[in-house]
């Protein structure tokens, strides 16, 4: 299998393997006060170090959760309460439920927020909170947070940044940004499913937990942390190198190239991008139809906007930067850290095959069951 669907999972890197069985073999509770509580929570402390070191921030100011789904909804829950909630027009599903009623940033058609409407919006004056990914999960465009961050703080409001694709493929630091809080995720960046994190701006000096559960994380968080897993993610985040950005791009761009080449349509590539990521339309053929078909010929990709239950929707993203019919027909690209030519030569050679079976049915989706 040539796996390319890595903004849905990265791999594991070895550095995360490592880490994570070594403190597999550590016994005790890290809220314990004995010898080996004390050495279990080192490992804890060590990662929160390590983490917030690297995103740009302090290690007080940083809360462990299960991962980038709990980091949005606790940064909406308590950086959210008595505040108005403003979200991007194409956040992740973490952010949208997590703030279900909240008026939408627009985007162009490369998924770039209109910042002037974000002016327009907080010119009323209300206490707000915004929330605007750094990174887009299926079409890898990046937001000018920075931008972002100087309007919210012009009008006094706070700026929660889903940095969930970004963590690992870029630099991200909180305090270079001047976001109010950042949430990451291990799974994304080539650590273990199961942790994240959420980290804050020093100001933000208190956060109602989501679950007050033995009172972990200063209060903040609830229960006790995996340990093991926060191991493998301080890892994997440190594991990353300068070239592998670079490395990702060139095969990214050859597999976009195939792909154009035999009538796909690259879109949002007029933005600053993932080096890892792109998004492809295949007019007239429904996203899921070229998954399966794909998959059937060894190369893993997504569709735009897969849910748990497995089943695709018409993805909002593309939706909302105004694509029309080929928002139902893309699919998404992500490279991990470890992809290789043979990869994008195997996609490239499953994707002509693919549209070659369409044309001759004269483009008819295939009739797939689909959930
Ligand atoms: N935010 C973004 C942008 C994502 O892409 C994802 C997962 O795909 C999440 C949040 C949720 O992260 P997790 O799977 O760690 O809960």
């Amino acid at each position: 299998m040539h796996y390319l669907d890595a903004n849905a999972t990265e791999p594991l890197r070895p550095e995360a393997r490592d880490a994570l069985q070594a403190a597999l073999e550590a016994t005790g509770n890290p809220s314990s006060v004995h010898s080996a509580g004390r050495a279990v929570r080192r490992i804890i402390e060590d990662a929160r170090e390590a983490l917030a070191g690297l995103f740009g921030g302090r290690p007080a100011d940083l809360v462990f959760t299960s991962g980038g789904t709990e980091s949005d909804a606790l940064a909406i829950h308590a950086l959210g309460a008595g505040r108005r909630i403003i979200i991007g027009a194409t956040e992740h599903d973490a952010v949208r439920f997590a703030a279900p009623k909240a008026p939408t940033i627009p985007v162009d058609c490369n998924g770039l927020a209109d910042l002037e409407v974000l002016s327009a919006l907080l010119g009323d004056g209300l206490p707000s909170l915004v929330c605007l990914m750094l990174a887009n999960n299926e079409t890898g465009t990046i937001q000018p947070i920075a931008e972002a961050a100087a309007i919210c703080r012009r009008h006094g409001a706070w700026l929660h940044v889903d940095a969930v694709q970004a963590g690992g493929r870029m630099s991200v630091d909180l305090a270079a940004l001047g976001a109010h809080s950042l949430a990451i995720s291990a799974h994304k960046l080539g650590g273990p499913t199961g942790a994240g994190a959420l980290l804050l701006a020093p100001e933000i000096t208190s956060l109602a937990p989501l679950i007050a559960g033995g009172g972990q994380e200063r209060g903040r968080r609830g229960g006790t942390p995996a340990v093991a897993i926060i191991a493998g993610f301080a890892a994997a985040a440190a594991a990353k190198s300068s070239a592998e950005s670079a490395r990702l791009a060139a095969l990214r761009d050859a597999a976009a190239r195939a792909a154009v080449a035999c009538g796909g349509v690259e879109i949002g590539a007029g933005a600053e991008r993932l080096t890892n990521t792109t998004s492809i339309a295949l007019p007239g053929v429904r996203a899921e139809a070229q998954v399966i078909a794909l998959d059937l010929d060894g190369v893993a990709v997504s569709a735009g906007a897969a849910c748990s239950s497995g089943k695709v929707a018409t993805s909002h993203v593309l939706a909302a930067m105004g694509l029309g019919p080929l928002a139902g027909e893309a699919i998404r690209l992500s490279l991990p850290w470890n992809a290789s030519e043979e990869d994008v030569t195997a996609f490239a050679a499953a994707y002509e095959r693919m549209t070659e079976r369409f044309s001759r049915t004269r483009l008819t989706p295939l009739a797939v069951p689909v959930g």
